[in-house]
């Protein structure tokens, strides 16, 4: 998926429509889905439940400019019991696309601003932005992990000196 394609869907996910707010919750429904217990039947109706909602088609588009390219769209269709937007439709279907491809884990909160963002693959990443990560390193919890973290450092370079 091209860079400004993702932005856009986490610019979306993040605002304040009432469909991103359901979107928000599938995405986290998915995401715990993978974790849960097999056999709970109630959890895996309840998530198809709320994809069933969106059955879309495949919306072929040319590129105005005359790239070449196509861009396949999807939109609701129109005998959905409970129609979604298109903007909604689309971003849940990527969703699936992502959980598709064993990616959904690249959808994370920043762990200061709260805000969905997508990491990229293999890298350990907890913020947004390079600000929110600065600013968690400067707060008190930021402090606290760093001085725990560095406790836990002394305390195995201890125990393996004590081992020489
Ligand atoms: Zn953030």
């Amino acid at each position: 998926m091209p860079d400004f394609v993702l932005a856009d869907i986490l610019k979306w996910l993040n605002g304040r429509a009432k469909g991103a707010a359901r979107a928000r919750g599938i995405l986290e429904m998915l995401k715990e889905f993978g974790k849960s217990n097999p056999r709970d039947s109630n959890r895996a109706d309840a998530l198809n439940a709320r994809l069933k909602r969106y059955q879309s088609f495949p919306f072929a588009l040319s590129d105005l400019r005359g790239s070449g390219r196509i861009w396949i769209d999807e939109r609701p269709l129109k005998r959905n019991r409970t129609p979604r937007s298109y903007k909604e439709t689309f971003v849940v279907r990527k969703f699936v696309d992502f959980a598709k491809a064993g990616m959904l884990g690249g959808f994370r909160r920043c762990e200061h601003c709260t805000a969905w963002f997508f990491a990229k693959t293999g890298i350990r990443q907890r913020f947004c932005c390079k600000l929110c990560r600065e600013t968690f390193r400067k707060s008190p919890d930021g402090r606290e992990e760093r001085r725990a973290y560095m406790r836990s450092l002394r305390e195995t370079l201890k125990s393996i000196e004590s081992r020489k």
